[in-house]
């Protein structure tokens, strides 16, 4: 299932949601949200108990939202977005990494203290990762010549925009709201 883009209410792009939560945010018995504004087509669409949905392709806030709607889903911490921000490169020995080959690393283990967060995860092939093991870089570094290439940051909003639209199917979609 694809996923959706979102816009804010004056129809800024704020971000890319997973297709459950844009479902979510249209379906919600209290009050809804957002509003869809194009939609896939006709094939493709979403079961709910009683109901099918076409899913939106783009949705639309319907007032102006401070806190609830998470903005920064497109930048959720998973491998494809960590090999997205660091282009697809080993940050430790600068290897070419594919979806298959490269792993993410916690640069200070998630065994030691080390947060799930941007700035603590780095792409790492699976050799560097397993040199690495559990310990911190300052104590194995030197010993591996392993060495961080450049800090983590969290990756700029429009990262995950770029991807997406190398995508035809989403280029299309989304053409009409932003730039392709
Ligand atoms: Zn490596």
């Amino acid at each position: 299932m694809r996923d959706v883009l979102l816009l804010s209410d004056r129809g800024v792009t704020l971000g890319i949601v997973h297709w459950t939560h844009a479902m979510t945010l249209m379906l919600n018995q209290e009050r809804s949200k957002v509003t869809p504004i194009a939609f896939y087509g006709d094939d493709v669409v979403v079961h709910s108990a009683h109901d099918v949905h076409p899913l939106p392709s783009v949705i639309m806030l319907r007032y102006r939202e401070g806190r609830n709607i998470p903005y920064t889903d497109m930048v959720k911490i998973n491998k494809k977005n960590v090999l997205t921000r660091d282009d697809f490169k080993c940050q430790y020995c600068g290897e070419p990494l594919t979806m298959q080959t490269g792993t993410i690393d916690h640069i200070v283990p998630q065994s030691r203290g080390g947060r799930h967060e941007w700035t603590n995860i780095v792409a790492s092939c699976k050799p560097c990762n397993n040199k690495k093991n559990d310990y911190l870089l300052k104590d194995v570094g030197r010993k591996f010549d392993m060495f961080l290439r450049k800090k983590p940051r969290p990756p700029k909003r429009d990262l995950a925009l770029k991807r997406y639209i190398q995508n035809p199917e989403y280029a299309e979609a989304w053409k009409d709201y932003v730039a392709v």
